[in-house]
């Protein structure tokens, strides 16, 4: 008899998107003549910059012809985009990191999701409370966690990211062997300055434990003293692993280019204690399990860090940024406590009530969909996160109805 893999049954239905399309269609069906405005998505709305488009065109048609048909490229991804993002990303900004430690992928979803194959099961895994569900599903998956109670997972140890410790995680005071971190965050928006990510740092090099940092929003980073790479602290190249993408970055949600860095000096410890090479690891999964992002794709990304895609993915990334300050800005004049919005396109509202209920006040109000922090972890109750992905217009008229809505009436 053929039997399933059990760990899926402990997964919680994910609920959230589909309790909010239910809440927001009934809302629509009962008052057919509101208009609704969606600051509630994780995803880009505007078009890709125009130098993406132009280097996608170009290979597509090499593609389509004799002399320049490419099939299968290298797994890792092509040199000439790994070469790119070692010179922009790290070595300008005096990261020590090879292109040969880059591995290219269609996505930091699968990257963060498929990271874990790499360890033991029966390590012990620090996730942030809220998160980004992909690092802990997974973990649940692979049959790291007990059962559900009480809004947690057993056997995971949670980092709570909360108002008192303005939403960065204290440093665990148990011994932990994988800690995910994602800065600027989703769902808070929070950054970490550089003497905090170092302690983090320094506490993975004391316990042999591995970061993994998920760095998707990097590119919306404008302050300089914050780090845009956990390379930029000294020592996190024997104990990190970072993920990037260009879907927030260069409108790539659709047209799926990510990369992962493990440096060569990242080790863990086989059962008899032995360090062991984490990319010699992941170069093996990757390249066993993966067949590489295609070429057009690969050089659309690489025109990201030409001088016109340079100058387009800023004003891209400028868009979203003026949005997300017009969002503080009111939330915070109307009496809103809020994180992020600053180097970071979500806003998370303290709602000063829970998290539904604070929806529900902002969709029948003021017709605006946000979405409810509890959705995120036990941490999100309370929080709703605003998302300034959409046009200045939309962004312009949800936030002139929130403030008539609620002014005066908390
Ligand atoms: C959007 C996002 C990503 C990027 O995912 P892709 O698969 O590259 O589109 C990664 N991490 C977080 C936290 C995100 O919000």
């Amino acid at each position: 008899m053929i039997k399933i893999n059990e760990n899926y049954l402990r997964l919680q239905a994910s609920y959230l998107f589909s309790e909010i399309a239910k809440r927001v269609s009934a809302f629509q069906e009962a008052n057919p003549e509101r208009d609704i405005i969606k600051l509630g998505i994780g995803d880009v709305t505007r078009p890709l910059p125009p130098a993406c488009v132009e280097a996608f065109k170009k290979a597509v048609v090499e593609m389509g012809e004799d002399r320049s048909f490419r099939g299968y490229g290298p797994e890792q991804g092509y040199p000439f985009l790994r070469e790119k993002i070692a010179a922009n990303d790290y070595h300008s900004r005096n990261m020590d990191i090879s292109p040969d430690e880059i591995f290219i992928s269609d996505g930091a979803k699968c990257d963060t999701g498929n990271i874990q194959e790499i360890f033991a099961t029966d390590i012990r895994v620090a996730m942030p409370d809220p998160v980004y569900p992909v690092y802990l599903d997974t973990n649940v998956m692979a049959g790291r966690t007990g059962e559900f109670q009480g809004g947690r997972y057993e056997g995971i140890v949670y980092l709570e990211s909360t108002k008192e410790n303005g939403f960065i995680p204290d440093i665990p005071r148990e011994p932990v062997d994988l800690i995910y971190l994602c800065f600027p965050n989703n769902p808070t928006g929070a950054t970490i300055g550089g003497s905090m990510l170092k302690d983090w740092v320094d506490y993975a090099r004391e316990n042999k434990a591995v970061i993994l940092y998920d760095a998707a929003y990097e590119a919306f980073i404008g302050e300089e003293d914050i780090p845009r790479s956990i390379y930029e602290i000294e020592g996190a190249r024997d104990i990190a692993i970072e993920f990037r993408s260009f879907s927030k970055t260069a409108g790539f949600t659709g047209t799926r280019c990510a990369f992962t860095v493990v440096p060569k000096s990242c080790k863990a410890y086989t059962s008899k204690g032995e360090p062991y090479s984490l990319h010699a690891l992941w170069h093996r999964r990757h390249t066993t399990k993966f067949n590489g992002v295609s070429y057009p794709v690969q050089r659309a990304a690489e025109a990201v860090y030409s001088e016109e895609g340079k100058e387009q993915t800023k004003s891209l990334v400028d868009y979203y940024l003026e949005n997300a300050a017009l969002i503080r800005e009111r939330m915070l004049e109307i009496g809103y406590e809020c994180a992020g919005g600053e180097n970071s396109p979500y806003i998370w509202v303290d709602g000063k009530r829970d998290s539904w209920a604070f929806f529900d006040l902002l969709l029948e109000r003021a017709g605006v969909v946000c979405t409810p922090g509890t959705g995120f972890g036990k941490c999100g109750e309370g929080f709703v996160r605003i998302s300034a992905f959409n046009d200045y217009d939309n962004v312009e008229r949800a936030m002139r109805r929130i403030k008539e809505a609620l002014e005066g009436s908390q």
